[in-house]
């Protein structure tokens, strides 16, 4: 029979805490995904509690909840503009720490021909305004029932041309980060759901062009960008690899590319991490 010795019992204690880290690592939580714990990447924070899932704000915005091997954690969407240093997720009422470790993104320097695509009129200014707000919503979207997959499929075929969180430089001038990546395809290649969703919003914006928001479930939502057709219908759900539109090169865009980004909790995130190998 195994007994702790009241001599041995403080190492014991101190293994058990040496031990507790290991629970905070995804793989070792059943998640199929890579955490990265930085601005634009996604932290997995272990919850307290072992009854119903718990509810999860970071930042004031409901988070992801699944169930890990050893308790519930959140799956936690970092935004660019995150600070490094201690952070915290609130559960019931209680605040959970967590660190966002520093990254620094390469910067990219683009030219544009349209001045009015890097310094908006005041028309185009009125525009975005409009249309950040019809966004706004989507990237919040919460579909009842709707839970996401967190292992994705490239949404079409082609090479990375610009990685998610480029410091950028239109003409000259500093403007937003990338907040998602771009693949280089043909205009026309088929643009396809990398995980089931439900269609929240689509439409013809300034910088985005045709675009297309699809939600995963859960504050999941992916976007679609410079599509040149749109197949899919406001409300629509469709399965991984369903037809949602065509690549194209409108909005602001230097060439045909899909543009992908990928948000948890409002926050844009590099889709890389969730990409399937
Ligand atoms: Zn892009």
């Amino acid at each position: 029979m195994f007994r702790i010795s009241r001599a041995a019992a403080p190492a014991f204690a101190a293994l058990v805490l040496a031990a507790g880290p290991a629970v905070r690592n995804p793989q070792a939580e059943g998640l199929p995904f890579k955490p990265s714990p930085v601005p634009g990447g996604v932290a997995v924070v272990v919850l307290p509690g072992r009854g119903a899932a718990p509810k999860a704000t970071y930042r004031g915005e409901p988070v992801l909840v699944r169930q890990g091997a050893k308790g519930w954690v959140a799956v936690v969407g970092i935004p660019l503009s995150a600070k490094p240093g201690r952070d915290e997720v609130e559960v019931e009422g209680r605040p959970v720490p967590f660190t966002i470790k520093p990254k620094r993104y390469p910067e990219q320097r683009i030219r544009l021909k349209d001045e009015r695509q890097v310094t908006p009129n005041a028309e185009d200014e009125a525009r975005i305004a409009r249309e950040q707000a019809l966004m706004a919503p989507a990237w919040k979207a919460w579909p009842e029932g709707l839970v996401p997959s967190l292992q994705f499929q490239q949404p079409t075929p082609g090479g990375l041309t610009s990685s998610f969180g480029l410091r950028r430089i239109f003409n000259g001038q500093p403007r937003a980060p990338h907040g998602g990546l771009d693949i280089k395809a043909p205009a026309g290649q088929a643009v396809r759901a990398p995980a089931a969703g439900v269609v929240v919003l689509t439409g013809d914006f300034f910088f985005s062009g045709n675009a297309v928001f699809l939600a995963h479930g859960q504050g999941v939502v992916s976007l679609f960008a410079h599509l040149s057709k749109i197949t899919v219908a406001q409300g629509q759900v469709v399965k991984a690899g369903d037809l949602v539109g065509e690549v194209g090169q409108t909005g602001r865009a230097t060439g045909p590319h899909l543009h992908w980004s990928l948000s948890l909790n409002n926050a844009r995130v590099d889709p890389r991490l969730f990409l399937r190998p």
